[in-house]
C-alpha cells in the first residue's frame, strides 16, 4: 500500500563510498530530511569495502551535502543518523555483523523492522547480495523489505532473467524497485500529466494528427574515465534499452484506468509489446550506430573514442545510436518514433518533439515560405519546460504567417526548486510507491527488443569512427529521417532550443 507519510525505516546503502552515493543519494536524503519528508525515525547504514568508521562516513556525507548546499542547516543532526560497516559482499560473516548492527539500530530508532536495501554498486554483485540478505537473516524482521537496484539490470535478456531469478528468490516483484532515474525527472513525470490532464492534447494524440515523434538525448562529454564499463555497454544498452524506451512507453501508452503502479505499468508494457520487431536484414533501415572520432569544441581538441582511457583502440562499441521505432497498434500505426542518443555531441540536452500533421491546405502559402508545422516540445533537461509552436499572423499590413512559441519554463514558477530525480525516487520508495520504477515485464520486453540489434551489430564490424566529437552524430542518422520526408529538429535555425 502507498503511504502518504514516510514510515520509520533503516536504509542500507551498499556502495556507500561510491560516486552515486556521494553525488546523488546523500544530498537527496538530506533534502528529504530538511523538508520533513524523512520520518523522525530513520537510520542509514553505509556499506562498502573501505575500512571506514561511522565518523569517516559522517564527514563524507557532510562534504557531499555541503558541496551542493552551502548553508546546510541541521547537518550535524542529519549525519548523526549515519553508520558505517566495512563489508565484503561475498562473505556471510560480513552480513551477520550487518544484521547485528541493523537490529541494534532497529531498537535505538524504533524502526519497526522496515528495511530498504539500496544496491549502489557494480551490477555483478546484485544477485549475490540479495541472496545473502535472505540467507544471513537480514530480511527476518516484521516490517517491509525493499530492494532498490541501480542500472544496468542485466546485459541482455538472458543475464537479466538470471539476475531477476536471483532477486525474486528473496524479494517479491512488488518489493523490487528497479531504478531508471529518468522516471524521477520532473518533465518525464510531466508527460503523463500533459497528455491526460489537457483536453486539447489527448484527442490529438494519435496517428490522425501526429506525423512523428522525436526524442533526442545528447551528451557533450565523452566516456571520461568510464571507458572500461562503456566498452561492455555502448549507447544501446546504456541509454536506449532503459531511459529512451521508457520515455517512448510514457508517450505512447493508453490512459490508465487509474494512477496506480499496476495500471500505469501495464499500459507501458502494452506499448513495449507492440514495438515492431526488426529482423536482421531490416536493421539498417531502422537503426544507425555511430562512434565518435577526434573533434573539436571551441578550439579545444577532443579525443576520439578509440583513444580514450580503457578503450580498445579497435573498438566496435557504439557511442551513438539512432533508431526509428514503429508501434503497431491502432493509435500509432504509421507514426515513426525517432530516437537518438549519444556522447560527444554538440550539446547536453534531452528533448521530446511531437510534430503534428500539417493543416489540410495552406491558405498562406507563398513561394518563399511554407507553413511551419505545429510542434509540442517537452524539454526534459537541462531546461525543464514545454513549448508549443504555432503559426500566427505577422504584424503589419500583411497576411504572412510567422512561427510563434507559447512557453512554460518550470524553473520560472516562483519558489519552485525542482527536486532531483533521486530525491523523488527515494521518497517514492520509502512510501512504497513503485510507479516510477521499472517492472520486470518492461525490462524483459526492452531487452528482447534491444538484443536483436545488439547481437547483429556485435557480429558485424562497423566502419568506425563515423562522426567527429562535437557533432550531432553520423550523417546516416539524418538520412534515416530524410528518407521518410522528415528531419531532426531543429531544422535550419528554427529555434526549439529553449522554453524561456
Ligand atoms: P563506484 O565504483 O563509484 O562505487 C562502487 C561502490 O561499491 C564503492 O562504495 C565500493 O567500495 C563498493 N564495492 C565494490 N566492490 C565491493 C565489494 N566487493 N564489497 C563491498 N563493497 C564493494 O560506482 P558508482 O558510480 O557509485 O555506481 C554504483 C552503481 O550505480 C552501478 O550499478 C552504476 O551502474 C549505477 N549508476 C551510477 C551512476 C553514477 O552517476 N555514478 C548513475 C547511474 C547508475
Amino acid at each position: 500500500m502507498i503511504q502518504s507519510e514516510t514510515p520509520a525505516s533503516l536504509i542500507m546503502i551498499f556502495g556507500a563510498t561510491g560516486d552515486l552515493a556521494k553525488r546523488k543519494l546523500y544530498p537527496s536524503l538530506y533534502h528529504l530530511f530538511r523538508k520533513g519528508k524523512l520520518a523522525e525515525h530513520f537510520a542509514v547504514v553505509g556499506v562498502a569495502r573501505r575500512p571506514w568508521t561511522n565518523e569517516v562516513l559522517r564527514e563524507h556525507v557532510k562534504d557531499s551535502v555541503l558541496s551542493s548546499i552551502h548553508d546546510a542547516e541541521d547537518i550535524e543532526k542529519f549525519i548523526s543518523h549515519f553508520y558505517y560497516q566495512s563489508h565484503d559482499v561475498t562473505d556471510s560473516q560480513s552480513y551477520i555483523q550487518l544484521k547485528d548492527l541493523a537490529n541494534q539500530l532497529d531498537q535505538k530508532y524504533s524502526l519497526e523492522g522496515n528495511r530498504i536495501f539500496y544496491l549502489a554498486m557494480a551490477p555483478e554483485f546484485f544477485g549475490t547480495i540479495a541472496e545473502h540478505l535472505k540467507i544471513d537473516g537480514l530480511t527476518d524482521t516484521d516490517g517491509f523489505h525493499r530492494l532498490v537496484i541501480e542500472k544496468p539490470f542485466g546485459h541482455d535478456l538472458d543475464s537479466a532473467i538470471q539476475l531477476n531469478k536471483q532477486i525474486r528468490n528473496v524479494f517479491s516483484e512488488n518489493d523490487i524497485y528497479r531504478i531508471d532515474h529518468y522516471l524521477g525527472k520532473e518533465m518525464v513525470q510531466n508527460i503523463e500529466v500533459i497528455r491526460f490532464a489537457n483536453a486539447i492534447f489527448e484527442p490529438q494524440w494519435n496517428n490522425r494528427f501526429i506525423s512523428n515523434i522525436q526524442i533526442t538525448s545528447s551528451e557533450m562529454l565523452g566516456v571520461e574515465e568510464r571507458g572500461g564499463y562503456y566498452e561492455t555497454s555502448g549507447a544501446l544498452r546504456d541509454m536506449f534499452q532503459n531511459h529512451m524506451l521508457q520515455m517512448v512507453a510514457l508517450l505512447a501508452m493508453e490512459p490508465p484506468i487509474r494512477l496506480t503502479p499496476k495500471e500505469i505499468r501495464s499500459e507501458k508494457v502494452k506499448v513495449l509489446s507492440a514495438l515492431r520487431s526488426i529482423e536482421n536484414e531490416e536493421i539498417k533501415d531502422y537503426f544507425v550506430r555511430g562512434q565518435y572520432g577526434p573533434g573539436e569544441d571551441n578550439g579545444q581538441q577532443l579525443l576520439g573514442y578509440r583513444e580514450e582511457m580503457n578503450v580498445n583502440p579497435d573498438s566496435n562499441t557504439a557511442t551513438f545510436v539512432a533508431g526509428k521505432l514503429m508501434i503497431d497498434n491502432f493509435r500509432w500505426a504509421g507514426v515513426p518514433f525517432y530516437i537518438r542518443t549519444g556522447k560527444r555531441m554538440t550539446e547536453k540536452s534531452t528533448k521530446i518533439i511531437i510534430q503534428f500533421k500539417d493543416v489540410p491546405m495552406n491558405l498562406y502559402y507563398n513561394s518563399e515560405k511554407k507553413l511551419a508545422p505545429n510542434l509540442l516540445v517537452i524539454h526534459i533537461q537541462p531546461e525543464e519546460g514545454i513549448t508549443l509552436h504555432l503559426n500566427a499572423k505577422q504584424s503589419g499590413q500583411t497576411m504572412e504567417t510567422t512561427p510563434v512559441k507559447l512557453n512554460f519554463a518550470n524553473n520560472d514558477v516562483a519558489g519552485l526548486n525542482t527536486p532531483e530525480a533521486y530525491e523523488k525516487l527515494l521518497f517514492d520508495c520509502l512510501r512504497g510507491d513503485a510507479t516510477n520504477f521499472t517492472h520486470w515485464d518492461e525490462v524483459a520486453l526492452s531487452w528482447n527488443f534491444v538484443d536483436k540489434i545488439s547481437n547483429f551489430w556485435e557480429n558485424k564490424k562497423a566502419e568506425f569512427p563515423n562522426y567527429p566529437a562535437g557533432s550531432m552524430g553520423p550523417e546516416a542518422a539524418d538520412q534515416l529521417l530524410e528518407k521518410d520526408g522528415f528531419s531532426w529538429w531543429p531544422v535550419s535555425n528554427y529555434d526549439i532550443d529553449d522554453c524561456k
